[in-house]
């Protein structure tokens, strides 16, 4: 590998983020690599068109095995790599299961992060690299009485964490300031709001939404079951907030920065925009624990589904023990101090992410349809 580039290392790689932000830099001209968890079958589709050959020479994409559980493991490999910035994505970073696995989550989200911050401590690298920790606004708790006066949260706002998810973030928050504080070190916090794509993991509402929508519309599916429907967030496109993460650590000072879209929307709009996509429109009837969703127009001839059909119903399984209700932050000091301006609306978020699942539910179709697919996804 070449010493002229910038060497970044990215915990989290094969996550949504960490895929993106891997494009990014490597189109920037850095040399970048990634720590990937071993797991017992390949869990490395988002980067794989990335992957290149370290037998064929001068590589600048390389994966390390590694654990954020692991002190010994982080310190060998940020001693063999020296990057110049760190990009801490990796996390469990499941609301709803850090609530079955809290120990786990504070491990790895909250003690995975000092153990990311001590390694370059000692291994004397302080000056020279620059680290960026993946914080969240599952940190305000969605407290209307934290918001500022505009009606935003934004980083001047208290936090009140609700979920272990959130505890143990915000361990990461502090320790991570704290570093910076104590040792000054350039080390800063993204408070990022949520942030979806096509490469969104399938067990968050978005992409949860997305997919039932390609398989309804394409009888491959016949409901989609839900929880909390009035929850509101403020969601904005993945590939436009990791250009921000990038930004925070070439700036002259380190500091925090909020990240969000400053819009908030109902998670059942979300539904009706996503199933608007397909051409199909929606009413809602019936309160909470019983509501339910129509198809009251299907506009688009190639998906037959009947009027009156119910495609969607919540189940009350879904609900999380302690909910944040909703989410808007403020993105005045991104744009103005980072030059951020997001090149995605919800709207362009929807549509990317409905047409890849269309996509991926006609391929999933068609490859069993040939007999090369053996699931029971679609039975
Ligand atoms: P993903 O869940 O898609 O990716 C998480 C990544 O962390 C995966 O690569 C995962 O590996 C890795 N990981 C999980 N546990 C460990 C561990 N013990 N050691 C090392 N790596 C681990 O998350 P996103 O890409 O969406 O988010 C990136 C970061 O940003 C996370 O820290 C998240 O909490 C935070 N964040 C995300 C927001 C969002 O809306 N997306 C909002 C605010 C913050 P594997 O593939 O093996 O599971
Ligand atoms: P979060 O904001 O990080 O928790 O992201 P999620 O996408 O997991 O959840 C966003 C909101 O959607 C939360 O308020 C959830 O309670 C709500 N929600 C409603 N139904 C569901 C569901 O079936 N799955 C998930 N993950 N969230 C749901």
């Amino acid at each position: 590998m070449s010493s002229a580039k910038k060497v970044a290392l990215v915990t989290g790689i094969t996550g949504q983020d960490g895929s993106y932000l891997a494009e990014l830099l490597l189109e920037k001209g850095y040399e970048v690599h990634g720590v990937k968890r071993r797991a017992s079958s390949f869990n490395t589709k988002r980067i794989d068109h990335l992957y290149q050959d370290l037998h064929e020479g001068h590589i600048n994409f390389r994966l390390h095995y590694g654990d954020l559980t692991d002190s010994m493991n982080i310190i060998r490999i940020i001693q063999e790599v020296q990057p110049d910035e760190i990009y801490n994505l990796g996390a469990m970073s499941h609301v709803k299961v850090s609530f079955d696995s809290p120990e786990y989550v504070a491990n790895v989200d909250g003690i995975g992060t000092l153990r990311i911050l001590e390694a370059v401590r000692i291994l004397g690298l302080e000056k020279k690299t620059r680290i960026y920790q993946a914080s969240t606004s599952e940190l305000y708790g969605g407290l209307p009485e934290n918001k500022n006066e505009k009606g935003f949260y934004d980083e001047n706002s208290p936090f009140y964490p609700r979920s272990p998810y959130g505890v143990a973030k915000i361990y990461g928050f502090w320790i991570t300031k704290n570093y910076r504080e104590a040792y000054n070190m350039f080390a800063c916090n993204g408070v990022l709001f949520n942030h979806e794509s096509p490469r969104r993991g399938e067990t968050f509402v978005t992409r949860k939404i997305t997919m039932a929508t390609a398989a309804i519309a394409l009888g491959k599916q016949d409901c989609l079951y839900l929880g909390n429907l009035n929850a509101q967030r403020d969601w904005g496109h993945a590939k436009d907030y990791v250009e921000a993460m990038w930004r925070i650590l070439q700036q002259d000072k380190p500091e925090d920065y909020v990240l969000a879209m400053g819009v908030t929307t109902y998670v059942r709009d979300f539904v009706r925009l996503s199933f608007a996509e397909v051409g199909i429109e929606l009413t809602f009837e019936g309160t909470e624990e019983n509501e339910i969703a129509k198809v009251a127009k299907c506009n688009n001839p190639a998906y037959q589904l009947e009027i009156g059909k119910v495609v969607v119903r919540v189940d009350p399984k879904y609900y999380r023990p302690t909910e944040v209700d909703l989410l808007i932050g403020d993105p005045t000091k991104s744009k103005t101090k980072l030059g951020w301006e997001p090149k995605y609306d919800l709207q362009g978020l929807v549509q990317e992410m409905v047409a890849a699942d269309i996509d991926l539910v006609k391929r999933e179709k068609l490859l069993k349809e040939s007999g090369y697919l053996v699931t029971n996804q679609f039975d």
